[in-house]
């Protein structure tokens, strides 16, 4: 065994290079949550605005708030290969950023994890939900339970890549629907999910889970800036 694969037994994500865990020195240190202005309820970058919140969340949403740790655009290949290069281990990538989770607050005070929900033919498929890894891992860092029987996706959907706002909005219609309600009741929960695009999904859900008496704030990996859906 060469010093290399002693020391550094793994392949980085992002160049492939000798790794320690899933990204090269190198390339960890390139990979910084977004530190620039953000919307005070969604998180969302609001670059050059006077604005506090963004026109989403003064138009009205369902969630009470939540974190997004990085831009999309700057993750975009960590994300691929947690979606669709059957990589689930790239997770893990979350607990080097336990520090700016937690500055964040979104979990203080939270009593659940809520993921969510792929259908149960793309879990087939894939093998895993990624946003089930992504609540499993924080929960390992942050020690507070995750619940798959209370959020469910019922209808299988087309993805929603490619689709404007209304569209994702139809898409949706009737694919979520939420059981075992008495276990969210009053509850601060955690929706989780690799990505916010539009919110359309989050948004979804965060109102089901609303209208049972639960208090949904939401963690993403990543968040799309503005810029890239109309
Ligand atoms: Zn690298
Ligand atoms: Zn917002």
């Amino acid at each position: 065994m060469s010093f290399f694969d002693t020391f550094f037994p793994y392949t980085c994500v992002l160049c492939g290079g000798h790794a320690r865990k899933i990204l090269c020195d190198e390339c960890l240190s390139a990979v910084k949550p977004y530190s620039g202005k953000r919307c005070l309820k969604c998180s969302r970058p609001l670059p050059g605005e006077d604005n506090v919140f963004c026109t989403q969340c003064l138009k009205g949403v369902a969630f009470e708030k939540g974190f997004s740790l990085f831009l999309y655009e700057e993750i975009r290949e960590i994300v691929y290969s947690l979606k669709y290069r059957n990589m689930p281990h790239v997770v893990h990538l979350l607990s080097s950023f336990s520090k700016e989770i937690r500055e964040s607050k979104i979990f203080n005070g939270v009593s659940f994890l809520i993921p969510v929900p792929m259908h149960s033919k793309r879990i087939r498929k894939r093998g895993y939900n990624q946003a089930g890894l992504i609540a499993r891992e924080l929960s390992s860092i942050f020690h507070i339970p995750v619940i798959y029987d209370v959020l469910i996706k019922q209808k299988d959907t087309p993805p929603q890549a490619g689709l404007n706002y209304k569209q994702r909005l139809d898409n949706l219609k009737g694919a979520f629907s939420v059981k075992n309600t008495e276990k969210i009741e009053g509850k601060t929960v955690v929706l989780v999910d690799d990505v916010y695009t539009t919110g359309t999904t989050i948004n979804q859900c965060a109102l089901l889970l609303r209208r049972k008496g639960a208090y949904p704030r939401f963690f993403t990996l990543s968040i799309a800036s503005p810029s890239i859906f109309p």
